[in-house]
């Protein structure tokens, strides 16, 4: 059954997501642009095939609430930590002001949305980052939200999923922020140890400090086509390296092939495969509880 999981063939190829410049030039609304093909989309459409285009299979940013809908069963899905926010211990000018705007776009507190749900009737523990608050970068709060979720999962031994999206660590805590990193991966061993299992999916795009700590730390590292995913900056290590990296370079694809993700999967299948791996567990009893 495992192997049927991993190897079930790519429908589509799909295409690297373009660069921020290749961005929608159709006002949102009615219609949109898919900047992958070019072709209108009905937004209602799209809506429906959960961002997913009609034509190309680009895979369109979801909001944290969108992934909710699209991912925890209807109904089930509880808010943890919501009253968590972020202080501004730096004095980093503007700080606070920038993180008051973010709320009101996106009605977050913060760039991660953590909390209990059913997928397909398993009960989970669900975190989602969202690049629409500040890029989706980790403070302090992004990380504390994380190693609570964590625990909470650990101590209703249920399995922890965790979609990750983040620019990296957030600058204006600078080493509350990295520190982080080492808070959550820390957390995710605890659990591990207590026999508790972790499902990463890695959205665009999922790097620095994220990547390089729970991002990459699931039993089973997935991610959607096409996602961006890294440490550095493509033209930061070209000029360390001082070589040409390849086009795919940092793709979800390109990480598969080098054997860093388990699997590239669609987002109109992500549930169905997911909730295989959530069964595959149960039936072979590998969780102590
Ligand atoms: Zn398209």
């Amino acid at each position: 059954m495992l192997k049927d999981f991993f190897t079930k063939p790519k429908k589509k190829k799909y295409a690297t997501i373009p660069s921020e410049a290749a961005k929608h030039d159709v006002p949102e609304g009615i219609m949109s642009k898919c900047p992958n093909c070019r072709k209108i989309l009905y937004s209602k459409e799209l809506q429906k095939n959960l961002k997913v285009c009609i034509h190309c299979g680009y895979h369109h940013q979801m909001n944290a609430y969108e992934r909710v809908e699209s991912f925890i069963d209807g109904g089930t899905f509880k808010e943890l930590d919501r009253n968590l926010q972020s202080k501004n211990p730096l004095n980093f000018p503007d700080y606070l002001e920038k993180i008051k705007k973010d709320q009101q776009k996106t009605n977050m507190t913060e760039a991660v949305l953590t909390g209990s749900g059913k997928v397909n009737n398993h009960e989970v523990i669900i975190t989602i980052m969202d690049s629409t608050f500040r890029m989706g970068s980790m403070g302090s709060v992004v990380g504390e939200k994380i190693t609570r979720a964590i625990e909470e999962a650990d101590k209703r031994k249920v399995p922890f999923i965790i979609f990750t999206a983040s620019g990296g660590a957030r600058m204006q805590e600078a080493i509350l922020s990295l520190m982080q990193m080492a808070k959550t991966s820390a957390a995710l061993k605890r659990f591990s140890d207590n026999g508790g299992l972790t499902i990463v999916v890695m959205t665009h795009p999922t790097t620095g400090g994220v990547s390089a700590s729970f991002a990459s730390l699931g039993d089973y590292n997935f991610a959607e086509p096409g996602a961006l995913i890294g440490f550095a900056g493509r033209r930061i290590i070209e000029q360390t390296v001082r070589e040409e990296l390849p086009e795919d370079f940092q793709t979800a694809e390109f990480l598969l092939k080098h054997g860093q993700l388990d699997a590239v999967i669609n987002r109109l299948e992500l549930k169905d495969r997911i909730t295989t791996v959530l069964e595959i567990h149960e039936q072979v009893g590998e969780l102590p509880w």
